[in-house]
């Protein structure tokens, strides 16, 4: 088996010594492969104008003929200028340079020159930034779309194009194709040696694109192809429960929900139903907005689960979250005979040790906890299945260390999140799972009515508090900071709620925010619960999950400094009940981007048209949290712009790896090997 040529090093390539090559070592190229793959950021546009059509002032090239002797006029402090008569379609212009008097020399009558320079249409005159003779040797720049990179100060634009313009000559046929034929005829893509000529010296800008747009294909369907192998090993991996669910079964418990389930949940639910009967292990994501019903699929799947026999965990972030869930389980699960236990760092010694008896022996059906749910000692009789919500806020190891928790078998794991996450950063970010998701709300929801105010209108903001909480609901005011910091002039929970109680003797207002104990907070949320306070003031510790239908109301302070996500996620707070809700946004955000988010949230209460919003304003790499985001730097595709390749790619990779006959066949033989160099997701796979 030959070996790739485009896997040698740089230094074959002429003019590259083992100077040049260690300087472009430290580019990270090392093979003319990456040097191929070393894309130039922006391209200039080279194309030969004639006079007539150049404007004032505009950058241009122009191509004439020296005319006249040059004329070398020295400034003070050692500057000079050259100028010279150059003949451009049949007019006489003058062309100066700044400071290159050793041109002078050069500049000969006759001489075939390309000029590039600021255009001076009254003066007849472009002051030159670049010149190439045009007698010497075949142009660089003439007509061309010339490509910038980035390169360390000690190389030049020029340098480097030569480089690169050296090893597609030396090693251009050497390229070869690892895409088979016929996908080449049906998406109408360059083939590689095209693609790779073109996007470093593109002929015109339709070239270029054409280039980008095979290269974004190949991108996307590696990484797409590599996601797609990794579930697979996964599957094969990990060895799931099989089981015989019985729809039927299910039906009594959900007759007895006081409402029908919207298509949605139907629909995820067979998805996740259909998972846990197969005999790999459930691997899902289940997206849904706030509010959109998720707890209630999280119950049906855990009473499936139970039905077969096995025990059940649900994971949640914060304490708050699992006493609720708690309620809303038994609710549902106990009628039916579920067992369900609560975990959490509450908990007496005593009580804890009970607790985990009874888990160990399958007293407990159903466990709901926080992180307490994944420490050492906590030991399952016959765990089936492990849901956690808000997925986003436990770490990788955290999850599969719960999902070390069942016995030789792997048990199926549902991650819940409320943040809706755009279908292409979900197909990229988590394209190893499988996605659900809800997008419908249940009937009869009422929109969030949203405004956006300037912070000096708070007293009216108060007035009409004082309305809502007289027709008895309640309200909530969320700041960003705990405490007051001189750097930023950011209002403070502590001030707001001093100032709430001089202004509302009448009302009881509470103060939550992160610095307090947990049982502080549990009293002040428990409090609000049940309307013995009407006002709470909170910094975002309630953005998760918390269900106080009585509250209409919240107030934003400084929403300019919380992200679309969150301020999503912070409305979600209220509109839960039956009553119109209102959501008050407090800002004087300075930029464009600022004001924007603002008319974003007045404008939609859909979470996946915000999150889409969010990502065009953010980009990916912020869209989670750059650390964890999972989305890898493309060196050319960009999620959003190649959303449509994007889906294409996903789609052909599915198709390729779900059927092995086709991924065996010897026109994938190339590819195969150009993935595995990759070698994307290949310590993942140890780890998990
Ligand atoms: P999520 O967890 O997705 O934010 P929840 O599961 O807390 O949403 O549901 C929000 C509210 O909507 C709950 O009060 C729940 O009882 C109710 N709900 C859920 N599904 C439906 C439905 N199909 N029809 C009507 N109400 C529903
Ligand atoms: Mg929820």
């Amino acid at each position: 088996m030959s070996i790739d040529p485009l896997q040698q090093e740089v230094v074959g390539v002429k003019g590259i010594g083992k100077q040049k090559a260690d300087d472009l070592l430290g580019m990270g190229i090392r093979t003319v492969k990456d040097l191929f793959q070393y894309f130039p950021y922006r391209y200039e546009d080279y194309g030969v104008k004639k006079i007539t059509e150049v404007s004032h002032g505009d950058k241009v090239t122009i191509e004439g003929k020296i005319y006249s002797d040059p004329l070398l006029k020295r400034l003070p402090n050692k500057k000079n200028i050259v100028s010279v008569r150059v003949v451009v379609d049949q007019f006489v212009i003058t062309a100066t340079w700044f400071n290159r008097a050793f041109l002078k020399n050069q500049l000969k009558a006759g001489r075939p020159i390309l000029l590039t320079g600021k255009w001076d249409k009254y003066r007849l005159q472009i002051t030159v930034s670049e010149s190439e003779f045009l007698d010497r040797a075949v142009s660089t720049k003439k007509g061309n779309l010339l490509p910038f990179y980035t390169i360390p100060t000690n190389m030049n634009q020029q340098g480097f194009r030569k480089i690169m313009m050296q090893s597609l000559q030396q090693f251009g046929l050497a390229i070869e194709e690892y895409l088979p034929q016929d996908i080449i005829d049906q998406y109408k893509l360059y083939t590689l040696r095209e693609a790779y000529q073109a996007i470093h010296f593109p002929k015109n800008t339709q070239d270029g694109k054409l280039a980008r747009r095979r290269l974004v294909y190949d991108e996307l369907l590696f990484y797409q192809i590599s996601l797609q192998l990794f579930k697979k090993m996964n599957r094969e991996n990990w060895e799931g429960i099989e089981r015989n669910i019985d729809l039927q079964q299910l039906i009594p418990l959900i007759k007895t929900l006081p409402f029908e389930l919207t298509q949605s949940q139907k629909r995820v639910l067979k998805e996740i139903l259909h998972d846990m009967s197969q005999s790999y292990a459930m691997n899902r994501l289940l997206q849904g907005d706030v509010g959109s019903g998720k707890t209630v699929v999280a119950a049906i799947t855990l009473y499936a689960n139970f039905l077969t026999g096995y025990q059940g965990a649900l994971m949640v972030p914060t304490e708050i979250l699992a006493e609720q869930h708690l309620d809303s389980l038994k609710e549902i699960l106990t009628p039916f005979g579920v067992e369900i236990g609560l975990l959490t760092g509450k908990l007496t010694e005593k009580q804890r040790h009970q607790m985990l008896g009874q888990l160990q022996m399958g007293m407990i059906d159903v466990i709901v906890g926080t992180h307490a749910l994944i420490q050492e000692d906590v030991q399952f009789h016959k765990l089936g299945l492990v849901i956690t919500d808000e997925q986003h806020r436990f770490g990788v190891e955290q999850r599969a260390l719960l999902r070390k928790k069942g016995d030789e078998k792997t048990p199926d794991v549902l991650y819940m999140t409320a943040t809706p996450i755009p279908r292409t950063l979900a197909i990229t970010a988590f394209g190893d799972m499988d996605v659900s998701t809800i997008d419908e709300y249940p009937a009869g929801r009422k929109k969030i009515e949203t405004y956006w105010v300037k912070p000096d209108t708070f007293p009216r903001v108060l007035d009409f508090m004082e309305k809502q909480i007289n027709q008895g609901r309640q309200a909530y005011v969320i700041c960003p900071l705990i405490e007051e910091s001189d750097k930023l002039d950011v209002q403070n929970a502590i001030d707001i709620h001093a100032a709430l109680i001089q202004h509302f003797p009448q009302y009881q207002i509470g103060l939550m925010h992160g610095r307090l104990h947990p049982k502080e907070k549990d009293e002040i949320m428990l409090g609000f619960s049940m309307n013995q306070i009407q006002v709470l003031v909170s910094t975002t510790v309630v953005e998760v999950g918390v269900n106080v239908p009585n509250a209409t109301l919240m107030v934003i302070y400084d929403a300019e400094r919380f992200g679309l996500a969150q301020l999503h996620q912070l409305r979600g707070r209220v509109g839960r009940g039956s009553e119109q809700s209102y959501c008050i946004l407090l800002a004087d955000p300075k930029s464009e981007t600022g004001k924007e988010r603002m008319k974003v949230m007045i404008e939609t209460n859909d979470g996946f048209e915000i999150a889409r919003r969010d990502l065009e304003l953010r980009g990916p790499g912020d869209f989670f949290g750059v650390k964890q985001s999972g989305v890898p730097n493309f060196k050319l595709a960009d999620l959003i712009e190649d959303y449509r390749t994007l889906e294409v790619a996903r789609k052909d990779a599915e198709q390729l790896i779900q059927n092995e006959d086709l991924w065996k066949q010897e026109k994938w033989s190339r590819l195969k090997k150009e993935i595995e160099l990759l070698g994307l997701f290949q310590k993942k796979t140890v780890d998990s």
